[in-house]
């Protein structure tokens, strides 16, 4: 009969949350599941472009509500973590583990872009999702810019969703034809690394909705007196309202405690989401899980839950002395929003010969799907 053990957490969005509820239900009690997180609230980031249009209020919960669920909720920054010690240093103590789970999501980069400031707006944080909402009262019309400063980013459809959302709104608040739209990219086609059927549909809803398509354009820099932004190669374009998605990179401290590769990422088995440190996994968005084809397994939600799924199972077996029964599949879903109360939904399978997406045509039903996963959440997750 093994001994209690300690599974830390690190990070309460949505795989440490998944994970932390999932361990929960299936371990013995005289185990002990710990979540670190700093924010005081969990908070579930596809519908952030929601709330920025003002449709949708901000799906939260309060972190430390999971003490009620047996987890031991630990509030605090995670300042290092030595995963040769099996020790992770908080803001006000220092945690020991038998298996840690790093699940800290990703940081934003925006100081990386010259300019940036205040003067682009994104719904990559519940906050300037919010400050969005809020500036979008003061928009009368004018030149749309929306895009994306670098890959890779979390929810690569996201940009294009908020574009068909926002584009909706305009229609809706009489503003459209005082309104022109564009679209860049640092990609050569809309999700290229999707393929073609997919780039395809989304190149024809763009052109339907008269939104002018910028592909390998990266930003260098925002102009905010001239409200201009240009590209590499000196191209530039004018902007009244301008939304960006910042670049995305691993949280300082995962950098700081040396667990970062090359490529900036904590890179892991990616069938079984460990490191190159016993007993220390990652997953989620920190997590750069690459198949054996090359590909790498996108920054989204769906795939999140389904690593701590993975992770939950492995770790409950190995503690109780058998042999891990799972293995991460590659295959994860997830739906784009393009308006008209429709959605399309994109189908990922990138363990599959050099990585296969496939994408429905919009419907009401997959646009409920969504929004029911969303109402539902802080009841699937926290009750
Ligand atoms: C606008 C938008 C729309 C999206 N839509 C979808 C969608 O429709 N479907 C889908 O599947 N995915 C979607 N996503 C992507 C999805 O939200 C992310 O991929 C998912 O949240 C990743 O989960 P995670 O747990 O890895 O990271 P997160 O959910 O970001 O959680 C990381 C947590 O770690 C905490 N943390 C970070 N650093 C520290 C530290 N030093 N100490 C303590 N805590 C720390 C953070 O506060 C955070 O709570 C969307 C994202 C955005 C921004």
């Amino acid at each position: 009969m093994a001994s209690g053990q300690t599974i830390l957490i690190l990070g309460g969005g949505i795989a440490g949350v998944v994970l932390a509820r999932r361990l929960r239900r299936r371990l013995g009690k005289k185990h002990r599941v710990a979540l670190v997180e700093k924010k005081p609230q969990h908070e579930y980031p596809p519908g952030y472009n929601r709330l920025a249009l003002d449709v949708s209020p901000l799906v939260a919960m309060r972190i430390a509500y999971l003490r009620n669920r047996g987890i031991d909720v630990v509030h605090s920054e995670v300042l290092k973590i030595d995963p040769t010690n099996r020790q992770v240093r908080v803001t006000i103590r220092e945690l020991g583990f038998d298996h840690l789970v790093i699940a800290l999501g990703a940081d934003l980069g925006t100081e990386t872009v010259s300019g940036w400031g205040r003067n682009a707006h994104h719904t990559y944080s519940a906050d300037e999702a919010d400050r969005l909402r809020r500036d979008l009262k003061d928009f009368k019309g004018g030149t749309v810019v929306i895009g994306t400063a670098a890959l890779p980013y979390k929810c690569p459809p996201a940009p294009y969703e908020f574009a068909f959302l926002f584009e909706e709104y305009c229609r809706k608040k009489g503003l459209r034809e005082a309104t022109t739209f564009h679209l860049f990219s640092p990609e050569p086609e809309p999700l290229a690394f999707a393929g073609e059927s997919v780039s395809g549909a989304l190149k024809g809803w763009l052109e339907e909705r008269h939104i002018t398509y910028h592909p390998e354009s990266k930003l260098t820099g925002i102009s905010g007196p001239t409200h201009e932004i240009t590209f590499e190669g000196e191209k530039k374009l004018n902007y009244d309202f301008l939304y960006a998605v910042p670049p995305h990179r691993a949280p300082q401290v995962c950098v700081d405690s040396q667990l970062t590769g090359e490529s900036g990422w904590i890179s892991v088995n990616p069938e079984t989401l460990e490191t190159k440190w016993d007993g220390v996994y990652a997953i989620g968005d920190v997590a750069e899980v690459i198949s054996s084809n090359g590909r790498r397994v996108p920054m989204t939600g769906a795939f999140a839950m389904k690593q701590a799924d993975v992770v939950s199972k492995n770790l409950v077996a190995k503690i109780e002395g058998r042999t891990p029964p799972a293995a991460f599949d590659g295959k994860a879903g997830c739906e784009l929003m393009v308006g008209g109360g429709r959605a399309a939904q994109i189908e990922a399978d990138i363990f599959s010969g050099s990585g296969t997406f496939k994408m429905s045509s919009p419907s009401y039903l997959t646009q409920w799907k969504k929004l029911r996963r969303e109402k539902m959440w802080v009841w699937d997750w926290f009750e």
